[in-house]
């Protein structure tokens, strides 16, 4: 007999909650990916991840595709908690992505005390371009967190990615001022985020944080079949040669005692 949903107590939207992550923070890690973003970055490579909504696509001709399932707090949380051998021999933990999860885990908070209380390791990976208030209400909980840097001109980044760089720039002073752990990642693209003028702006940004290690990588075009799927207008984008890596890792270690690291994609 299917299992009733109390529609009361559904919290969040979830795309999918990803097993066994290497890279998204210290050890093994799950990865849950939030459905909802405020932001719309041209080289989204989750575009199931922005509408608040559940929706469906494609899968060939005929195959309808969900993209999104919803969560209470309890469902949550015992799915996870399946994980926790994993993290436990690793060093590892949860990591919250999306979306923009920090426009959702305000509504989970229940769920991070007791995740905290038997001492899981919390990290959010965020774009940061929210109402600082978004941040405040999780910051007890969340150990961890990876920072996008991407358009850094406050009108490009409004009309680009219709961000908010004001938000962006209290929320990381928040962040430093508690003593927070980051690791800033830069979505490297030749036409938005790695311009001659951008990477100027990361470099002084950089020269505010010199503690905390960057990553960069190229942005890559492994969206192309959930645009497809969701009927969306696609744009591919020139990948970023090793080469180009190299010359902005370069010109990134000038502006910070932390390592720059080129993750591979
Ligand atoms: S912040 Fe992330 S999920 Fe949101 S639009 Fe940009 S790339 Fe996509």
């Amino acid at each position: 007999m299917k299992e009733e949903i109390d529609l009361a107590k559904i919290r969040v939207v979830i795309t999918n909650i990803q097993r066994m992550c290497m890279d998204d923070g210290p050890g093994i890690r799950t990865t849950v990916f939030f459905k909802g973003c405020n932001l719309k970055c041209p080289w989204c490579a989750n575009p199931e991840n922005i509408s608040f909504e559940v929706e469906y696509g494609r899968e060939g001709l005929r195959q309808e595709k969900i993209y999104g399932c919803y969560y209470s707090e309890e469902m949550l949380y015992e799915e996870l908690m399946k994980d926790e051998k994993f993290w436990s021999n690793t060093g590892g933990g949860i990591t919250f992505s999306g979306g923009e999860p920090l426009l959702h885990l305000y509504r989970i908070q229940g769920m991070l005390e007791k995740l905290k209380k038997r001492y899981i390791h919390l990290a959010v990976e965020t774009a940061l371009q929210v109402p600082p208030k978004y941040l405040t209400r999780i910051l007890t909980w969340i150990d961890y967190y990876i920072v996008d840097i991407k358009v850094l001109d406050r009108k490009l980044c409004r009309t680009v990615l219709h961000g908010n760089l004001d938000g962006y720039f209290d929320n990381l002073r928040i962040l430093g001022s508690e003593g927070k752990e980051i690791l800033f990642r830069i979505p490297c693209n030749m036409e938005y985020t790695a311009t001659h003028e951008n990477l100027e702006r990361i470099c002084r940004l950089l020269c505010e944080f010199p503690d905390v290690p960057v990553e960069i990588f190229s942005i890559h075009n492994m969206g192309r079949t959930k645009y497809e799927s969701l009927g969306k207008a696609y744009r591919e984008f020139e990948r970023i040669s090793g080469i180009q890596l190299e010359g902005i890792k370069n010109k990134l270690e000038q502006c910070t005692d932390a390592p720059v690291v080129i993750r591979h994609i």
